[in-house]
């Protein structure tokens, strides 16, 4: 079976609609696809068929999040798993991310206005498809007015870690984000733990935060990954008592290092999070 928990539509950063991106899954073979855009549900209500009428190509789709949050001065994500949609809890966070997003962007314009770029607002804004804005929208705003040439470049002189573009320590707390997700219950998985490139010691000290605050799971398998990877995320999640989830994160086609479908399996040692469904 195989369960991609991890895509993005064009309602965050990702470039297909949700019928491209449930197409695309059927057509990769895909058994169960959990679309969890960042900060927002929106492509559930642009989805105009029945679960059974998508059950009938073979796909089981599951409802999900990406919230944005940080611990420390790190920036990480958690996903939010087969979350009920009709919850007061899953709009209340969507809503207040958006705010957050909203409001961040204008700072992030004006961080870019003293590096001389004027109006990047208003540029990123026209680039989403719904209220969504994030990095990927200024960066390709970048792009378009020719300051930089690549989403890579846009990044890494603009929007990345420590760059006039990157504004942190903004989102609701840790603990609020699992909060919002258990209430709408979901289950809450830590999305692809080695992204961060934090030591051992300090990636169990995330987990341990994470299940303080009521954490459930982490992902094992993000896209490609070596075999020693896996392995070290499985260790971990067992040590941990975590459930294990898997996705390729995917945003857009034409990456086949993060294409629907295309990861490592699940070690038989864990428990997948879709037990839990
Ligand atoms: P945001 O949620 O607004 O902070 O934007 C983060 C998103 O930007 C991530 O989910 C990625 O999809 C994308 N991203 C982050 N770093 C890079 C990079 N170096 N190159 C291209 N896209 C990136
Ligand atoms: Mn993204
Ligand atoms: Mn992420
Ligand atoms: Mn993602």
């Amino acid at each position: 079976m195989i369960c991609d928990l991890h895509s993005h539509t064009s309602f965050s950063d990702g470039v297909l609609t949700p019928r491209e991106l449930i197409d695309r899954a059927i057509e990769k073979d895909v058994d169960m696809l959990a679309i969890t855009d960042h900060d927002t549900v929106d492509a559930f209500n642009e989805i105009q068929l029945t679960q059974d009428e998508i059950n009938q190509d073979g796909l089981t789709l599951i409802p999900g999040i990406e919230l944005s949050t940080q611990w420390g001065s790190v920036g990480i994500h958690v996903l939010g798993l087969n979350v009920d949609l009709g919850s007061e809890s899953i709009h209340t966070a969507a809503r207040i991310q958006s705010e957050t997003r909203l409001e961040r962007a204008k700072r992030i314009s004006s961080n870019l206005e003293k590096k001389g770029i004027e109006n990047a607002f208003d540029g990123a804004s026209r680039l989403s498809a719904g209220t969504y804005i994030g990095r990927p929208q200024f960066a390709q705003h970048l792009i378009n007015i020719g300051k930089v040439e690549t989403m890579h470049d846009a990044f890494k002189k603009y929007m990345g870690d420590g760059k006039a573009g990157d504004v942190k320590n903004h989102w609701a707390e840790l603990p609020q984000i699992i909060q919002w997700i258990r209430d709408a219950n979901g289950i809450a998985v830590l999305a692809h733990p080695l992204k961060y490139k934090l030591t051992r010691t300090r990636l169990k000290r995330l987990l341990d935060s994470f299940i303080d605050a009521g954490g459930q799971g982490m992902e094992v398998v993000s896209g490609q990954q070596t075999p020693q990877q896996t392995s070290a995320m499985a260790q971990l999640c067992e040590q941990k008592n975590l459930l294990a989830s898997c996705g390729s994160d995917f945003h857009m086609p034409g990456k086949p290092w993060a294409e629907l479908g295309r990861f490592p399996l699940l070690p038989k040692s864990v428990t997948p999070a879709w037990e839990r469904f």
